[in-house]
C-alpha cells in the first residue's frame, strides 16, 4: 500500500511544478495529509510482500513468499493439523494468485491480509502427516528477502532412500553405478546466458541425455539426483551418491563470465588443501552459493573432518582426476577446452568421501555462440555421448553406439564421437580429431604419450592429423 501512496504523492507533486502559488498553499495542505498517512509505515520499515513462488520435487513441496523486508513470523497451527497458518507482519499490496498452487502434497494456498497489518498464509496440506519447515532467508545476490515454507512427505522420503539404499545392495560385482547430477534447480537458476538461457535447464536435458545413454551400455546403472526442475541442496547430492553406492559422481554445469568472449568447458575436482588457482577457488565459491541462494535452512556443518576420511578422501581424489582428465579428452572433439587438465579447489558437491566426483563445466552461457549451441537438443545429444564415453572408459565399460536415424544413416551431430566410441569399444583404435594432441589422446585412455608413440611408431607427436587411426593399447 505504501507504494502506491507514494506513487500517487509523486504525481501531485510532479503536477504541482505548474500550478500557481494558491494552489501551492492547497496541495502544502493535501500533501502534509498524505504524508502523515505514509511516513507511520515508512517508519516502521513494513515489509511489502512482492511474490509468491512454488516448486515441487518427489517428496517436497516448497513455497516461497518474496517480502521487500526481513520479517518477524509465527505459526499459528499446531504440527499435526492438516492446515499450516503462518503469520507475519506485512503489507499485501495485490491479490497473489496463490489458487493454481497445487500439487501431490499441497490442496491449496490461501494468502489474506487482516486488519491489523498482519499477513496470514494458509497451506492446505494433502495429509497431516506431512512435515513442515517454515524459514527466513536473507537478501543474497540481488534475492529478496524470502519466507521459505517446506512441505515434506517423510514416507516418500524414506521409499525413494530406501530405493537408492536397494540399487546398492543388488548392484552385486559387475555393475557399476554411476550418479548423474544436474547442477542447481528450482530456486536456483544456477548461470542465466546473454539471451536468457538458464543453466539448470541446460544442464538437466545434457543429465538425461547422458542417463540415457550409460543406461543403454552393457553394465552400467545410472541415475539423477534431481529428475525436474526443483532445488537440492549440495548435501543432499552428495548423500544420494553415496545411498546408491555410486562408482562415479558427474556434477554437470554451465560457466558465466562477465566477458562475453569466454568461451570453452573445463573440468575440477575437490582439494583439501586449498585451490589450485583463483579462478577455480571463485568458481568453488559460486557453485557452493547455491545453498543459500537455493535456500538450505542453515544448519552445523556436519563435515567428518577425521584423519581417516581425508585419506580415503585423497586417493578418492587420484581417481577424480584421472577421471577429470578422460572428460576433457573425450569433450575435446565436441567442445573447446579452457583449461587442458581439471583443476581443484574446495567444491561441496563433490564430497563424498570415497566416490570418484568430478565436476563439469560444459561452456559459457555468457558468450553469445555458447549459449545457442548449448540450447540446441543436437550439441546436448553430442555433449552427452562424449561423457558417455569418458565415463565408461573410466569404469572399464563399453560405451552404447549413438541410435541411428531412421534411414540408416548416423546421425550427423553424433558422428564425431562415433567414430571414436567404434575405436575405444572393440577395436581399441581412436580416430584422431581436429586439434586432438598425441597428450590429449593418452589423457583419454588412462595411456602414456610414450606407450602410443611406440605402439604406432610415431616419431615425431606433433604430426599426427585429423582421420588418422591410432591405436590404443
Ligand atoms: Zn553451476
Amino acid at each position: 500500500m505504501d507504494r502506491l501512496f507514494l506513487l500517487e504523492t509523486g504525481f501531485v507533486v510532479r503536477e504541482g511544478l505548474r500550478v500557481d502559488r494558491l494552489k501551492m498553499s492547497f496541495l502544502r495542505a493535501f500533501l502534509g495529509g498524505v504524508l502523515v498517512l505514509v511516513l507511520p509505515a515508512l517508519a516502521l520499515g513494513e515489509a511489502r510482500v512482492l511474490g509468491v513462488r512454488n516448486w515441487s520435487s518427489p517428496t517436497c513441496t516448497r513455497l516461497v513468499v518474496d517480502l521487500s523486508e526481513e520479517v518477524a513470523f509465527k505459526e499459528i497451527s499446531s504440527a499435526a493439523e492438516k492446515d499450516l497458518v503462518v503469520e507475519f507482519k506485512a503489507a499485501l499490496a495485490r491479490t497473489e494468485p496463490t489458487q493454481r498452487i497445487q500439487d501431490s502434497l499441497v490442496a491449496g494456498v490461501a494468502l489474506s491480509s487482516t486488519r491489523e497489518g498482519t499477513v496470514r498464509l494458509k497451506v492446505n496440506k494433502k495429509d497431516s502427516g506431512f512435515r513442515h519447515t517454515v524459514f527466513l532467508l536473507p537478501r543474497v545476490d540481488g534475492r529478496p528477502v524470502r519466507l521459505v515454507v517446506d512441505i515434506e512427505n517423510p514416507a516418500a522420503g524414506r521409499r525413494l532412500q530406501e530405493q537408492r539404499k536397494a540399487v546398492q545392495s543388488e548392484k552385486g560385482g559387475k555393475a557399476k553405478v554411476v550418479v548423474i547430477d544436474a547442477g542447481h534447480g528450482g530456486e536456483d537458476p544456477g548461470a542465466v546466458g546473454c539471451r536468457g538461457t538458464y543453466e539448470k535447464h541446460v544442464v538437466l536435458a545434457i543429465a538425461k541425455a547422458l542417463q540415457e545413454r550409460l543406461n543403454r551400455s552393457s553394465g552400467i546403472k545410472a541415475f539423477l539426483t534431481r529428475t525436474g526442475d526443483y532445488f537440492l541442496g549440495l548435501r543432499q547430492r552428495v548423500e544420494m551418491a553415496k545411498e546408491y553406492g555410486a562408482d562415479l559422481f558427474l556434477s554437470i554445469h554451465a560457466d558465466s563470465s562477465p566477458n562475453r568472449s569466454t568461451k570453452g568447458a573445463s573440468a575440477y575436482c575437490l582439494s583439501l588443501t586449498g585451490a589450485t588457482d583463483e579462478a577455480a577457488r571463485i568458481l568453488a565459491e559460486k557453485e557452493n552459493s547455491s545453498d543459500l541462494i537455493g535456500g538450505v535452512k542453515l544448519s552445523a556443518d556436519h563435515d567428518l573432518n577425521t584423519i581417516l576420511v581425508d585419506m580415503v578422501q585423497t586417493q578418492t581424489i587420484n581417481e577424480s582426476m584421472k577421471l577429470g582428465g578422460m572428460v576433457l579428452g573425450f569433450l575435446q572433439p565436441v567442445q573447446e577446452i579452457k583449461f587442458s587438465s581439471p583443476r581443484q579447489a574446495g567444491f561441496r558437491v563433490l564430497k563424498a568421501p570415497d566416490v570418484p566426483s568430478v565436476l563439469v563445466e560444459v561452456g559459457f552461457l555468457s558468450n553469445p555462440e555458447e549459449e545457442a549451441r548449448l540450447k540446441d537438443p543436437s550439441f546436448q545429444a553430442r555433449l552427452a555421448q562424449a561423457l558417455s564415453e569418458a565415463v565408461c572408459r573410466f569404469l572399464g565399460r563399453d560405451p552404447a553406439q549413438p541410435i541411428l536415424v531412421k534411414d540408416g544413416a548416423r546421425d550427423l551431430s553424433k558422428s564425431v564421437s562415433a567414430k571414436s566410441t567404434r575405436g575405444s569399444a572393440s577395436k581399441k583404435e581412436h580416430v584422431v580429431q581436429p586439434g586432438q594432441t598425441l597428450s590429449a589422446i593418452a589423457t583419454m585412455y588412462n595411456t602414456s604419450v610414450r606407450e602410443l608413440k611406440s605402439l604406432n611408431q610415431i616419431q615425431e607427436p606433433s604430426l599426427i592429423r585429423p582421420g588418422q587411426r591410432i591405436a590404443i593399447p
